[in-house]
């Protein structure tokens, strides 16, 4: 049984302070739709893009509407399931929020890959220790995930850990504001026009194009 909100927050609340939730925006890709040719096609890009990451942040903005209408007493009760709101809100949000951090993972072909240097570069020889042996560790989490979703790198703040993390879909209720600092969408849209279902190669070209630079300015962020 859906949990209801039982008209908790009724017209007269709204009068007390006129809030709206503030919406999201799809940032700007930041290179041209072809440039991670020919690891990632412009087809993949594209609808990758302008589909799917754009489709994340309508279905947030369309959900930030309606939770608007259920706290400004606008949806009477019994016209909507909260729970489903903010299961949807939390897959939207995620979406988006991951799709940002992917694009930014990756840098224009012949401007990324190799090795990294910096803060990043230290802290992965230190913690796996060569950036080889990480890289294999990396790889292998990748090519295991179950179904569909994301491979992550992400700094834990509490015990100074570069930790490799797995995401299954990005539904569940929780907002991923982890410190991620470099990631690999493994949802079927990010390969599947060119890669079919050869997932482990997609994952192999993909190390062409990381965007190390990226990674080492977030690490330092969290440092
Ligand atoms: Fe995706």
């Amino acid at each position: 049984m859906p949990i209801l909100m039982q008209g908790l927050l009724t017209s007269s609340t709204r009068q007390d302070y006129d809030m709206t939730f503030k919406k999201y925006e799809l940032p700007p890709l930041p290179y041209k739709l072809d440039a991670l040719e020919p690891y990632i096609s412009k087809d993949i890009v594209d609808v990758h893009y302008n589909g799917h990451h754009k489709g994340y942040v309508n279905g947030a903005n369309g959900l930030l509407d309606r939770l608007d209408k259920v706290v400004s007493g606008g949806l009477a009760q019994g016209q909507y399931d909260v729970q489903g709101i903010l299961r949807g809100l939390t897959f939207n949000i995620n979406g988006h929020k991951l799709h940002a951090l992917y694009w930014n993972s990756m840098a224009p072909s012949g401007k990324g890959g190799g090795k990294p240097g910096g803060s990043i570069g230290d802290l992965i020889s230190k913690q796996y220790g060569s950036f080889e042996r990480f890289k294999q560790v990396m790889t292998e989490s990748a090519n295991s995930l179950p179904g569909t979703g994301w491979t992550a790198l992400y700094y834990d703040q509490e015990t100074g850990n570069l930790q490799i993390m797995t995401i299954e879909n990005h539904f569940m209720n929780h907002i991923g504001e982890l410190p991620i600092v470099l990631i690999v969408d493994e949802f079927e849209h990010a390969y599947y026009l060119q890669y079919k279902n050869k997932r482990a190669d997609y994952v192999d070209a993909w190390w062409n194009l990381v965007n190390w630079d990226f990674a080492d300015q977030r690490l330092r962020k969290f440092l």
